[in-house]
């Protein structure tokens, strides 16, 4: 997911993202670097993936380099990670590590801290919780360590299958009362990277980018809104980008959520955690109701 306040559409996008498997084959390598040559509007692109440190991967950085793109890219939180990402690090602006909330989670952030500090990374440094849970004196534990250059966001998602799973949607609600009452305290570099955090006045407030600024490539090269985004638009091998993303804008324009009094704030939520992609956000009644408690305390 790319983090960005998207507030207006743009007429062409801003962000790409690539999920770069094993498989992708030369005929969609070529179209996204001859996509990269001929754009103008792109700001930045980012990689994911299995084939991350693939040749083919490393060409469509090169390229982005070439054309004065920046370019970021989301790595598992692993020793080997960090030895494979040294051959690519000169092409490579911002780095986004991925560390899973179980086990004995705070250890390993703070053994991988250790050793991006070793190696003397100059890259920008995300670091991602993945998760449903997380507590409060951890937060404030981890926050004291991100010094300016570590940028820290739990960035804690449900995915289809949690939304009958109550018990999780339970312990993430509790996790972003946590994180909202501990912003609205005392600000810290911490934010649950969900639009419907603009609900409740959450400081790193987020609309949901996909369609409105950045757009999704797969290694079969289906374009999406964004890779959790289940319909596929068009694909890169037969369609133009320019055609494919005016229908991606124009799902946000037919959204049922434009006549909602949090529209301004929430944008519509996410669009992949929604039975019709038209419609409100699964989880939007969930904060709405954390909202109002807070507020009336
Ligand atoms: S209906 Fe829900 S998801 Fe849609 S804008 Fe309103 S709060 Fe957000
Ligand atoms: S669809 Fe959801 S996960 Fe994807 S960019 Fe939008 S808010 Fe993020």
């Amino acid at each position: 997911m790319v983090i960005a306040k998207a507030k207006t559409l743009f007429n062409q996008p801003k962000f790409l993202s690539l999920k770069i498997d094993y498989n992708l084959n030369q005929d969609v390598l070529n179209k996204i670097l001859n996509y990269l040559n001929e754009n103008r509007s792109l700001f930045a692109i980012s990689l994911f993936g299995e084939g991350l440190f693939s040749e083919a991967a490393k060409e469509i950085l090169i390229r982005a380099k070439e054309v004065g793109l920046a370019t970021s890219i989301d790595m598992t939180a692993e020793e080997t990670s960090i030895n494979k990402f040294k051959n690519i690090r000169n092409i490579v602006n911002q780095l986004r590590i991925w560390f899973e909330l179980n086990g004995d989670y705070e250890y390993k952030i703070n053994y991988f801290l250790e050793l991006l500090k070793k190696e003397r990374f100059n890259q920008k440094i995300i670091i991602i919780l993945r998760g449903e849970k997380i507590d409060k004196d951890f937060i404030v534990r981890i926050s004291k360590l991100i010094n300016e250059k570590y940028y820290l966001s739990p960035f804690i998602i449900l995915n289809a299958k949690h939304y009958n799973e109550k018990i999780i949607i339970k312990e993430f609600i509790n996790s972003c009362r946590i994180i909202t009452e501990l912003h609205i305290k005392n600000p810290v570099k911490i934010f649950i990277d969900n639009p419907l955090c603009g609900i409740i006045n959450m400081k790193a407030k987020n609309f949901c980018p996909a369609g409105r600024i950045s757009f999704h490539l797969d290694s079969n090269g289906n374009i999406k809104p964004c890779h959790l985004v289940k319909l596929s638009l068009g694909n890169i091998k037969t369609d133009k980008i320019d055609t494919v993303w005016k229908k991606m804008m124009s799902l946000h324009n037919q959204s049922k959520c434009l006549i909602c009094k949090y529209y301004r704030v929430c944008g519509g939520g996410c669009l992949a955690n929604k039975n019709d992609i038209l419609d409100k956000d699964l989880l939007c009644s969930y904060f709405i109701k954390l909202n109002d408690k807070i507020r009336n305390k």
